[in-house]
């Protein structure tokens, strides 16, 4: 008999914080876990409950996580791995498939599911208005698993192409200065007065959003629970009188 008949495996978007933002079927997949596995804080969303053994770890490990959560499978349990957000963006699922590519042969036939969830510029974007109306494109700031060259190359190329760009992991106590770089490039390539935005901890009690034109963002904060939306050409302010501004996107643009 196959040992691992019966195991399987989830990977599960929890959302940006708030419990109503996680989806039905992540609600019923966390339900009919018996193990979860993942990041401190992404564990610590899901309550304790009988017959459910919770296995958090830090944020440096995505890989032996994974692993373990494999083996947890392999030998017939019922596993979810849990990341914020939506699990494909930036996350644990490519952690994930990276195990499977690089592991145990019989790990291609486990039951592997991906449960999406809400990713934080999906989040912040709505609570802004309609700044991703347009072309866009998500990037991490983020150079533990890329080299800096590659990430300034990148947002040099998306900040010409003219699309909204959200910046994932803007800034730790690690990468202290790596936000101050990307918004220098921006402010040499777009004008001074595009709209940039700060959404800190999204659907949590301690949430913060902050507009500003590009001459002035630098001296916006940002901790590593904020992303930041950076403007194109045709992203509108709408001003609102002792309010945060509306922001959108046009989807019209004009022949160059
Ligand atoms: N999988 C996650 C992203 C993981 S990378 C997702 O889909 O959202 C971690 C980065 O996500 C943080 O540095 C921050 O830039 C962003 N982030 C995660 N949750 C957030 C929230 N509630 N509000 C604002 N930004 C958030």
């Amino acid at each position: 008999m196959n040992p691992g008949a019966g195991g399987t495996l989830t990977v599960i978007g929890l959302g940006p914080g708030d419990e109503s933002l996680l989806t039905g079927s992540a609600r019923r997949a966390l339900d009919a876990a018996e193990d979860i596995v993942g990041y401190y804080p992404y564990v610590a969303r899901v309550p304790e409950r009988p017959g459910l053994t919770r296995h958090a770890s830090d944020n440096r490990v995505e890989v032996d996580r994974a692993r373990h959560a494999l083996q947890l499978a392999a030998a017939g349990r019922r596993v979810a791995v849990v990341s914020g957000g939506d699990p494909g963006v930036f996350a644990m699922a490519a952690a994930l498939f990276e195990a499977v590519e690089h592991g145990e042969p019989g790990w291609r036939d486990l039951a592997i599911t991906v449960e999406p969830g809400i990713t934080a510029m999906l989040a912040a974007a709505a609570r802004l208005g309609a700044p991703l109306g347009g072309d866009f494109c998500a990037l991490s700031l983020s150079d533990n698993l890329k080299p800096w060259p590659v990430v300034t190359a990148r947002l040099e190329a998306v900040l010409r192409a003219d699309l909204v760009v959200a910046l994932y992991n803007p800034i730790s106590s690690a990468r202290p200065w790596q936000l101050g770089a990307a918004l220098e490039i921006a402010a040499g390539i777009r004008a001074p007065e595009t709209p940039v935005m700060f959404a800190r901890a999204i659907s949590r009690p301690d949430e913060v959003i902050r507009v500003t034109p590009l001459a002035e963002a630098s001296s916006a904060p940002a901790d590593m629970a904020t992303v930041v939306i950076i403007g194109a050409s045709t992203t509108r302010l709408i001003p609102r009188e002792g309010r945060q501004p509306f922001v959108y996107t046009s989807r019209k643009v004009e022949a160059a």
